[in-house]
């Protein structure tokens, strides 16, 4: 039971919740089918595409999506142990230009419906923040709120570019050393 002085117990962005949290809330939270998910990508595909028309931040939700679905993890996790702050749940980021289907809110409680499924996690949303661009970019949209994170010190390569000229640098010389050991 939460202390009533305490403030409101809030849900987004992490496991779908097992127990009961709230004094009004029941859980857990909503199940959907796979047609539902499908369904529910299919709109949230077709608002962000149409989205790249009329309004800047699709164009960083699009790169977000791009960038953690086919950057690897080395380049795209890089800014990550220079990472502060934290997800104070209170939503806003899923309410950027529509409503993702996805979101739930009740009372006070915030989730995000398939944050972890292995199968359905949204992975530019599980990413995020990733730079400092893609945060700025967040921020931008939802302020005068918060979003809480922020960013101490800097990788090697800040830029994707020099991260992933970087990596396939290494990527490049480790293969050329494999190719040496086996013709020695
Ligand atoms: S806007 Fe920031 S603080 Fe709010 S839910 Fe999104 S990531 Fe968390
Ligand atoms: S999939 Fe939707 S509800 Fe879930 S974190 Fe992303 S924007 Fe929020």
């Amino acid at each position: 039971m939460q202390d009533k002085n305490s403030p409101p117990v809030r849900f987004v962005q992490i496991e779908p919740l097992k127990k009961t949290v709230s004094d009004s809330v029941e859980l857990p939270l909503p199940t959907l089918t796979e047609g539902q998910i499908f369904r529910m990508k299919t709109y949230i595909g077709f608002r962000k595409i149409t989205g790249l028309f009329y309004n800047k931040h699709s164009w960083g939700a699009t790169r977000r999506w791009l960038y953690s679905n086919f950057l690897p993890d080395k380049v795209l996790h890089r800014w990550k142990p220079y990472q502060r702050g934290g997800c104070n749940r209170c939503g806003l980021c899923c309410k950027i230009v529509f409503r993702c289907p996805f979101f739930y809110e009740k009372g006070e409680t915030t989730a995000c419906l398939i944050y972890t499924s292995e199968k359905h996690f949204p992975a530019a949303c599980v990413a995020f923040p990733f730079d400092p661009y893609d945060l700025a970019e967040v921020q931008r949209e939802v302020a005068p709120a918060p979003c809480p994170f922020h960013y101490e010190g800097q990788p090697e390569h800040p830029t994707t570019w020099a991260a992933l000229k970087a990596e396939l640098r290494a990527q490049w010389i480790s293969g050329v050393n494999k190719l040496k050991e086996v013709f020695d």
